[in-house]
């Protein structure tokens, strides 16, 4: 069957797709770190978060301050009040600042605090929210769907990039499937298979990739190596009394090491991905 999505191919623009943040960029072949908590549930909860993504090298603040729960009884986040506590913590530690959009309602609200929008693997097919997100000027991060192929998720992408924002970053974050020892199947060959059909830059997050943070460094390890454009991963002060996804958040001290080995493996990548559009 002919795919039916067309912009965000190899075949339409053959260079990488850089997205330019000024002092950083994302698919220039440089590798990203993007880490925080999973929701933001506190002020002082963010600001040490912050400091601590900042202190070992990390270029992103995440954290969800409008929270998608499985649970109606879960927390939801802070919501305006977690915007602004992302917002400030970025600009104390000058990391650019990721937070979720739920909704087309709050897409004018949001982008007033964040330097990128995220889309929730629930959301993928929201394809409202994908047309309204693809009419404002902010880089996108298009999570992959709970269950969704990879035709799907550059399906999905399209409809961002048919609206005029061209500024698409696709995340991994795990599949579903029969195996049930981990949250998900985290599908690392997505990012060689995207690399090859795609323009746009892939991140990985091996948070919820694996739901258990003593698989996350080992899965970041290998997002680096596979050629992702970078790492998202779930930081927290105190995993243990975290509001959502203890169980997959790095302490401070396994932030840290995460942090060191990625920069032990740098120059292997380089190596292996030189100057080339990451086809071979
Ligand atoms: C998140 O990043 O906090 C999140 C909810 O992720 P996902 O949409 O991939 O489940
Ligand atoms: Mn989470």
């Amino acid at each position: 069957m002919a795919k039916k999505y067309k912009y965000v191919t190899r075949e339409y623009k053959r260079e990488n797709t850089i997205i330019d943040f000024g002092d950083l960029k994302i698919g220039d072949g440089s590798f990203v770190v993007m880490a925080g908590p999973c929701s933001v549930e506190s002020y002082d909860q963010l600001m040490e978060s912050a400091a601590i993504v900042k202190k070992y090298g990390g270029s992103f603040l995440r954290g969800g301050a409008f929270k998608p729960r499985t649970s109606t009884y879960d927390f939801q986040g802070l919501k305006e009040k977690g915007l602004e506590y992302l917002r400030e913590a970025g600009d104390k530690y000058n990391l650019k600042v990721i937070t979720e959009v739920m909704e087309a309602e709050s897409i004018k609200l949001v982008s007033q605090y964040a330097d990128v929008l995220q889309i929730g693997a629930r959301n993928m097919q929201n394809f409202h929210l994908l047309r309204e997100v693809g009419k404002v000027d902010k880089p996108v991060l298009l999570k992959r769907g709970l269950a969704a192929t990879i035709d799907e998720w550059l399906n999905a992408a399209e409809y961002i990039v048919a609206e005029g924002n061209h500024k698409v970053i696709l995340c991994e974050r795990g599949i579903r499937t029969f195996e049930n020892y981990t949250r998900n199947t985290l599908d690392l060959s997505a990012v060689p298979i995207i690399k090859q059909i795609s323009h746009l830059p892939i991140i990985v997050d091996p948070s919820h990739g694996t739901g258990r943070w003593e698989l996350v460094k080992s899965m970041g390890y290998a997002a680096l190596i596979a050629g992702a454009d970078g790492i998202m991963v779930e930081v927290h002060p105190n995993p243990q009394i975290a509001l959502s996804d203890g169980e997959q958040s790095l302490t401070e001290k396994n932030y840290k090491e995460l942090m060191e080995n990625l920069e032990i493996l740098l120059p292997a990548r380089e190596k292996l991905y030189s100057g080339d559009t990451g086809v071979k």
